[in-house]
């Protein structure tokens, strides 16, 4: 697959010496997060293999990666289903109001039953109740999705420094998989708890050529500030490139603060995953009332 890779300038990379590129996997497609084409691959040849003709997922209502299922399924001649976090709330906001047109049936479950979603019980209920079904874990992340995201990578990728943001940490494993043990891996994550998601990185990889850095996680997930906002919109003013302000905002954020501050020696090249996601902008402009870039 050809994936445009840009190189940014900035007064800032000449003082110090460094390089970046960006990898702009958010342009695969204008609302699906590129992340999760790489995920759902091989989960939907799998899904194939079994002859399964539905696919079932898990997400919140906000969710990339049920707007990414329901989009890719359809694509696929699949049906799908979202079992989503919550009580329905009228009128459905973007990120459902896409799935639905896509043909995913959602289903709606309270936030004390969702967290049983992993239980025997749990799913023997959603057996009844829809017939068999290919599941696919919250967030997408399992064996294949990281099959899938060793595939980000390519040779031509040389740089000395890959940088990714991590919700469950699946699209980082196979990028630290198939990384070469010279090139160091950063993530930036979007969720706080540091250690549980270290120690699933830790499962899905033997290599140990990789970083969290976690001083741009800001409030949490789907938590925005207005430095974040500023910072979003005058990346995208300089550059022209729209960021999420789930995960690339805060990404970016931290690769400009850490050059600033001379973590990256001179001499290195940094790659960026962009991973987009920017459908999530819509929400969080209709919830916040905050100004975000949304394409
Ligand atoms: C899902 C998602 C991520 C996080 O991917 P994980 O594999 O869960 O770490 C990053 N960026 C975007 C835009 C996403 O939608």
């Amino acid at each position: 697959m050809k994936i445009e890779i840009k190189e940014i300038s900035h007064p800032v990379f000449n003082l110090k010496d460094v390089r970046l590129f960006i990898k702009r996997i958010d342009k695969l497609h204008p609302f699906v997060s590129g992340n999760k084409f790489f995920k759902l691959k091989y989960n939907l040849l799998e899904c194939e293999r079994k002859g399964h003709h539905t696919l079932l997922t898990f997400g919140g209502a906000y969710s990339n990666h049920i707007a990414a299922s329901a989009f890719i399924a359809k694509s696929k001649g699949l049906k799908s289903i979202g079992i989503i976090r919550g009580e329905e709330c009228l009128p459905l906001n973007h990120t459902l109001r896409f799935a639905l047109k896509n043909g995913m049936k959602l289903h709606y479950v309270s936030r004390s039953n969702y967290k049983k979603k992993n239980t025997a019980n749990f799913l023997e209920s959603l057996k009844i109740k829809f017939g068999d079904f290919y599941l696919i874990p919250e967030g997408g992340t399992n064996e294949f999705a990281i099959q899938g995201s060793e595939e980000i990578i390519e040779p031509i990728d040389y740089q000395d420094y890959i940088c990714c943001p991590v919700g469950t940490g699946g699209t980082i494993a196979g990028i630290i998989n198939i990384s070469n043990s010279k090139q160091i891996v950063i993530g930036f994550p979007a969720i706080k708890g540091f250690e549980q998601l270290q120690r699933d990185i830790n499962s899905w990889t033997n290599s140990t050529n990789y970083k969290l850095i976690n001083d741009y996680v800001g409030g949490g997930y789907a938590k925005i500030n207005n430095e974040l906002v500023e910072f979003i919109n005058k990346f995208n003013a300089t550059h022209n490139i729209s960021l999420d302000a789930i995960y690339n905002g805060k990404m970016f954020m931290g690769i400009m603060d850490l050059i600033g501050k001379d973590y990256f020696p001179k001499g290195s090249s940094i790659l960026a995953i962009h991973t987009g996601g920017l459908q999530a902008n819509q929400g969080m402009t209709e919830r916040l009332g905050v100004s975000l870039p949304l394409e």
